[in-house]
């Protein structure tokens, strides 16, 4: 018997080592282990939160469809985040990768609360660079019942800009 498709939506970040090539490499990798992509946003480049003396993040949110279940993507992100080198000397340091799983079910209405996952995720609603890519691919959502446009409007917007790239993330376009 086939397995129920879901949504999940993947967070991207990084500020090492070539930035954008390292976002298109996790995307094009999740797209082999077998995650269906449905929509990609645009890149942006942002400010750095917490730990600030480091250069600026490339940020992305990516809306997937999947038979797997949630632990075994987590799973898949952690080991693409060692395949592309994320080492975590301390917290907020500067990283090659993070990949964090943002939300979960058809209708992102899926919450976990596990030792290992936290679904949404613990900081969506806190930072620009999830808030703003997410709403570009899906302006209607909510998350915990509060519609994203709500809880964009309560967020700063300082320090955050678009980059413009073609649809594969592949290089950046200029004017
Ligand atoms: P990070 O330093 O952002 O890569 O955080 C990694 C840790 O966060 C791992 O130990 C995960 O088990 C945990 N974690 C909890 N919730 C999530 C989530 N929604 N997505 C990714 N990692 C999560």
């Amino acid at each position: 018997m086939n397995k129920k498709l879901q949504r999940v939506w993947i967070a991207f970040g990084s500020n090492m080592n070539n930035p954008l090539e390292q976002l298109k490499t996790a995307r094009d990798n999740l797209r082999a282990c077998g995650l269906i992509e449905e929509k990609a946003s645009n890149i942006y480049q942002t400010a750095a939160w917490g730990y600030t003396e480091q250069p600026d993040f490339f940020n992305a949110v990516v809306r997937y469809k999947t038979d797997w279940g949630v632990e075994k993507i987590l799973e898949i992100c952690q080991l693409l985040e060692a395949k592309q080198g994320r080492e975590r000397p301390f917290k907020n340091a500067p990283r090659t990768l993070d990949l964090d799983i943002l939300l979960f079910g058809n209708n992102a209405e899926i919450s976990i609360n596990s030792a290992d996952l936290i679904i949404p995720h613990k900081y969506i609603k806190e930072r620009n660079f999830v808030i703003v890519p997410l709403m570009e691919i899906d302006p209607k959502i909510s998350i915990n019942g509060e519609e994203i446009s709500i809880i964009a409007k309560r967020l700063e917007m300082t320090g955050i800009m678009q980059i413009k790239t073609d649809n594969n993330w592949k290089k950046i376009l200029t004017e």
